[in-house]
């Protein structure tokens, strides 16, 4: 798609910004104490600042009233500049559903957070609930003006550092499975929930969520009792396509950075790059990322015509293929770059590792394959 001047100068400014703030490692280092924070509050708090995070919002609430083909720029460019805020995308998708099913207040307290430099979980999986999220089992009792919740969610994605966890519960044992579910919003900081950090391969991201006796008012609940599956549905293609933004912006960064390697390591008297064996790889890699990169625009303006509910398919299709996109890429620049690939130094690692989360998280790629499979009659 075409962009606008303003589209392009934004798209500009961020991607300088994000040279000049973290273009780096000794930047990025500084701001995520070594690389062990995912997320950076001072980064944060500097895009707040500037008016950047939750441009798709409405000015109501706070946003800067812009549609998902702006918030997609911003979130390829910060990604592709390599910007430590991986819990902003997923407090986007939290603030998308607070926005289409939360009270007024609700609202203005999570935009106003997201659009601050704050930063909103999602607790949707749980040890016996992944793909099959149906399978939800902990549970919120009404008590009078309340709701008391205890069990167990794992893989919460930025808890330890959020304001507030929306929460999917089972209210009812009656039905099919995805019956009886229900959203909440519950303060991080509220008594009975302890957060425990899951090891991984990256920065500390995620965590489990231990709930004993946590007592929520009933205006916590976010859209209707009993609900919550049908909710969640209906925003799953904004978050596939958060997903995927992101994604195009790590693929093109693994594909820079891999250019600029080959056009100057010598082997054998030349160039790396001018190898044809590797110079058609790289030419792969580009076109793939071109492809992707016009159909997330495409989704991005679908999306913002109205015509959410009517792309399954092509979000579906836009989540599993660029982050199958960035994953590859990555792997093959780690490969073309030597043992300088798997150096810390030069950062290839690192594209790497976050490459590699994305295929599992928010509806695994065999999930997106099933709905696409699906789609087309199978
Ligand atoms: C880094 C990271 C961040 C995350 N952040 C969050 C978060 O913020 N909030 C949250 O709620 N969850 C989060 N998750 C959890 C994530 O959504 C789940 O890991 C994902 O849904 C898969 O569930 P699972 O891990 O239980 O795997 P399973 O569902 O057990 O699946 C295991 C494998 O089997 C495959 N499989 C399962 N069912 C089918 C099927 N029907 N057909 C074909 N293949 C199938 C899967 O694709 C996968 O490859 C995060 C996960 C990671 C790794």
């Amino acid at each position: 798609m075409r962009f606008s001047a303003e589209q392009q100068q934004f798209a500009a400014a961020v991607a300088a910004f994000c040279d000049k703030r973290c273009g780096t490692l000794a930047q990025r280092d500084a701001v995520t104490d070594g690389g062990r924070l995912s997320n950076s509050p001072q980064l944060l708090a500097e895009l707040a600042r500037l008016g950047w995070l939750g441009v798709s919002f409405p000015q109501a609430y706070g946003g800067a009233g812009a549609g998902f083909v702006d918030e997609c720029l911003f979130l390829e460019e910060a990604f592709r500049g390599l910007a430590p805020i991986t819990g902003y995308a997923t407090g986007l998708t939290a603030a998308q559903t607070y926005l289409r099913w939360g009270t007024e207040e609700q609202k203005r307290t999570i935009v106003a957070s997201l659009c601050g430099g704050g930063l909103e979980a999602i607790a949707l999986s749980e040890p016996g609930a992944g793909s099959d999220l149906g399978g939800v089992r902990l549970k919120a009792v009404r008590d009078g003006d309340a709701f008391v919740l205890d069990g167990q969610k794992t893989w919460t994605s930025a808890a330890h550092v959020a304001t507030h966890i929306l929460l999917l519960a089972r209210t009812d044992s009656a039905g099919t499975k995805h019956q009886g579910l229900t959203l909440f919003m519950m303060p991080a900081d509220v008594a009975g929930l302890e957060i425990r950090p899951i090891e991984t391969m990256e920065a500390h991201t995620v965590n489990d969520l231990y709930l004993t006796g946590v007592r929520l008012p009933a205006d916590s609940v976010v859209g209707q009792v009993g609900n919550g599956w049908k909710q969640l549905m209906r925003g799953l293609n904004v978050e596939r396509l958060i997903i995927a933004a992101m994604s195009l912006g790590a693929a093109r960064r693994s594909l820079d950075d891999l250019l600029a390697y080959v056009r100057q390591r010598e082997q054998f008297g030349r160039t790396i790059g001018s190898f044809q064996a590797v110079r058609h790889r790289i030419a792969d890699l580009a076109t793939e990322i071109a492809y992707c990169k016009a159909f997330v625009y495409d989704v991005a303006d679908r999306i913002d015509a109205g015509e959410e509910d009517a792309i399954d398919r092509e979000g579906a299709m836009a989540k599993l293929k660029c982050t199958e996109v960035a994953k590859h890429t990555a792997l093959e620049a780690m490969q073309l770059m030597g043992g300088y690939g798997y150096a810390r130094e030069y950062g290839m690692e690192g594209q790497v590792r976050r490459a590699l989360a994305p295929p599992i998280y928010g509806g695994a790629n065999e999930i997106q394959r099933e709905i696409i499979g699906k789609s087309l009659g199978l």
